[in-house]
């Protein structure tokens, strides 16, 4: 069932906006050659429960962290740890935050600085096409759209620029529950779905691979890899539809 939020509920998921953007923000600050994954979950657990909320993700079923910290060909929910962090790698991450009731969900993929420059413009050029594909996305996140004409725009606009979307994880609607109905996936014919309505709030979330869309599971449930061993990058964010432009709802102190 989709969920149409109240002036109220939107209101609140502003805030849990925020707060999960400005730990996704603080987060990206943590991330440098040396540092541990887990020293970076740390900071954005900090952030989120230094400003009266809790990590969305914490003990989601059973993920044991308040972020999921995927590096290089892993494309989403890698678990943080002791891994240590190193020059040229691609880090995404995604962060969400749960507030009064709801749940902000935003994702970004840092590229850490040195490693061999010809994958370093490679790899900017992955984050920064992915990044853009949640933009083509976010056009089509209006009243008179359906929800898989936001799916064909990411979709086309990845596959244009010669990388692939990831299949079996897709964008979701968010509100008191941080998955709730429909799915928004990044791949697909337009003109199907539901149809967008003022007061939906959904999350719009491509996962980029640079090679195949092929994907596998780790053994430890969560870790997804690109088959291919290539790298991967993700941008999500939280957006509320409106009677007219789209807003973002995941907005912070910085641009990501
Ligand atoms: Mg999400």
């Amino acid at each position: 069932m989709i969920t149409i939020k109240n002036d109220h509920e939107i209101a609140l998921m502003r805030e849990a906006g925020r707060i999960s953007k400005n730990a996704l923000i603080a987060g990206g600050h943590a991330i440098h050659a040396g540092a541990t994954t887990a020293e970076v979950n740390a900071v954005v657990e900090r952030y989120i429960t230094s400003h009266g909320a809790t990590p969305s993700f914490k003990g989601y079923q059973g993920f044991p962290a308040g972020a999921c910290i995927s590096i290089n060909d892993e494309v989403i929910h890698g678990i943080p740890g002791h891994r240590k962090i190193e020059p040229g790698d691609v880090v995404s991450l995604d962060v969400g935050a749960f507030y009064k009731g709801f749940h902000g969900d935003n994702a970004a993929t840092f590229l850490v600085d040195g490693g061999r420059e010809e994958d370093a413009e490679a790899n900017r050029r992955l984050i920064a096409v992915t990044r853009q594909s949640f933009y083509e996305g976010l056009k089509f996140c209006r009243v008179g759209y359906r929800i898989s004409d936001i799916s064909h725009a990411v979709q086309e606009y990845v596959e244009k620029n010669g990388f692939s979307v990831v299949r079996p994880f897709v964008g979701h609607g968010i509100g008191h529950d941080m998955h709730e109905d429909p799915e928004v996936p990044n791949y697909g014919r337009p003109g199907h779905g539901p149809r967008l309505e003022p007061g939906m709030t959904i999350c719009v979330e491509p996962m980029v691979n640079m090679g195949t869309h092929h994907i596998r599971q780790l053994s430890d449930g969560w870790t997804v890899i690109t088959e291919d061993g290539l790298p991967a990058a993700h941008y999500e964010n939280t957006i509320l539809i409106t009677e007219g432009e789209p807003e973002l709802l995941t907005v912070g102190d910085e641009e990501l």
